[in-house]
Formats: C-alpha cells, sequence, structure tokens
C-alpha cells in the first residue's frame, strides 16, 4: 500500500443487492489513478466481495474483507468461516479486525483477534486494526488508557509496521452522528502513535473512523496525525464518499 493517507468505506451489511454494489464499485472504479495522495477502499460485505475485487482488480482501488478466519490461514472445516487463503486468492489486500460491532455483537475476544491478525499476516495481508472506547469510558476520561489495552496485543504478535493500519474508533461515535472534537482525536493519536513507537512499530497510518461525513472530513483532513479515515454509512453514498476523498486529498 503507497505511503498517503487512507480513505476505506466499509459497507458492513450493506447494500441490500449485488446491482446496488457494483454501482458503488463503478463509482470507485472511475476514481482510478486520480487519487495521487490518497489511497482508498472499500471492505463489502462477504457476498459483494468476489464481484467488487473483480471489478476493481485493474484498478488502484484497495478492497478489504470484513472479517478473517481466526483457525486457518488456508483450508478446513470452520463452516461459514473466509481464510486469508481464499481472501488472497479474491484479490483481497486487506482485512478490518476488531471492529467494535464484531467485538460486541459477536464477542470477539482479545485471543480470537490476535489469532486473526496472524491468519492475515501469515498471508500476507494487510490489518486495519481497529481500537475504541465506549462512551463511559470517555465520560470517564479512560480513553488512552483503554487504547493502550487494546493496543497491546499488538506486542505478542510480529506484526511488520508496513501490514498494519490503525483506526481510532471511538464506539459512541459510529453511526450516531457524534464525534469527538478535532483536537481530542489529534491528542489521541498522538498517544497511539507514541505507543505504538514504544513498541517499536513506527510510521504506521491511524486512521479516524466513526460519523466521518461529507461535511465533517475536511476537519479531520487538515492534521498531519489523522492518517485517514474509516467510513461507514457515508461511504455508501457516492458523492458523499466522494466529497470525503477530495477532504483528504
Ligand atoms: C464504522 O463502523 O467503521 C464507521 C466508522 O461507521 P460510521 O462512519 O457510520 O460512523
Amino acid at each position: 500500500m503507497k505511503n498517503s493517507k487512507y480513505v476505506i468505506g466499509n459497507w458492513k451489511t450493506n447494500p441490500a443487492t449485488k446491482a446496488q454494489a457494483m454501482e458503488l464499485a463503478q463509482f470507485l472504479s472511475t476514481l482510478n489513478g486520480q487519487t495521487k495522495t490518497v489511497q482508498v477502499g472499500c471492505a463489502p460485505s462477504l457476498v459483494h466481495l468476489d464481484a467488487v475485487s473483480g471489478l476493481l482488480s485493474k484498478t488502484d482501488i484497495l478492497v478489504g474483507c470484513q472479517d478473517i478466519c481466526a483457525f486457518t490461514a488456508d483450508v478446513g472445516a470452520y463452516t461459514g468461516d473466509v481464510s486469508a487463503a481464499q481472501l488472497v486468492d479474491t484479490g483481497v489486500q486487506f482485512v478490518l479486525v476488531g471492529h467494535s460491532e464484531r467485538r460486541s455483537y459477536y464477542g470477539e475476544s482479545t485471543i480470537l483477534l490476535t489469532a486473526k491478525i496472524q491468519q492475515a499476516l501469515h498471508a500476507d495481508l494487510t490489518v486495519v486494526f481497529c481500537i475504541g472506547e465506549t462512551k463511559e469510558q470517555y465520560t470517564a476520561a479512560q480513553t488512552l488508557t483503554v487504547l493502550e489495552e487494546q493496543l497491546a496485543i499488538l506486542s505478542s504478535i510480529e506484526v511488520p509496521a508496513s501490514k498494519l493500519i490503525i483506526a481510532y474508533e471511538p464506539v459512541w461515535a459510529i453511526g450516531t452522528g457524534l464525534t469527538p472534537t478535532v483536537d481530542e482525536v489529534v491528542h489521541t493519536h498522538r498517544h497511539i502513535q507514541s505507543v505504538l513507537t514504544n513498541m517499536g512499530l513506527s510510521g504506521v497510518s491511524v486512521l479516524y473512523g466513526g460519523s466521518v461525513n461529507a461535511s465533517n472530513a475536511g476537519q479531520f483532513a487538515q492534521f498531519d496525525e489523522i492518517g485517514g479515515a474509516l467510513v461507514g454509512g457515508a461511504s455508501l453514498k457516492a458523492d458523499s464518499f466522494a466529497q470525503i476523498i477530495e477532504a483528504f486529498a
């Protein structure tokens, strides 16, 4: 992945039809070669992944998966799961690990997240590792401590900095229209960078995620500390996603 800012769309369990997913992918394909200072990516739903990846295969748009099998990087008896090898064969370049929806709805533990990161690295996939505090933790001024705890799993894995991206996503900002102030995000990102540096991980991009939209992207984009955005809802509409990309460019 090139050394620039990232704007990555997390499509979650959207859109409803393959035709709509392909329409979004078609729009992304029009950005090919136009985003010199921004690396654009998307993480479609699993059922649309192969078709979207095929459409974008000859472009510089990154395609990622929202999840990965923790138990094998190859093949095996893991019903409902998709392995690193299968993702690589599908043209996938990165995986999301640790998204708060996976942590809360699926109870993903530190042990499981560690295994997922290991399987992804085994297949040379880039890991977008998501971290973030809850509203209660934010209100109790525990954000930095919580993030340190979440980042600690990286010290038990041999992660090359070149294969790691961090997405700081306050849980309370995801899908709510709420965001921390830009000053808070910059302060938090500086702290994340210093924790990473202490682990020997320098030069890792730290993205912000949580209710980024066409109106607020510009304020986040101004700061070097904010290496880009992981975008949920606003990545599902071509015009708003295009404006976010433009802000980071
Ligand atoms: C996300 O879930 O990764 C996210 C950032 O969602 P939203 O932009 O909708 O808050």
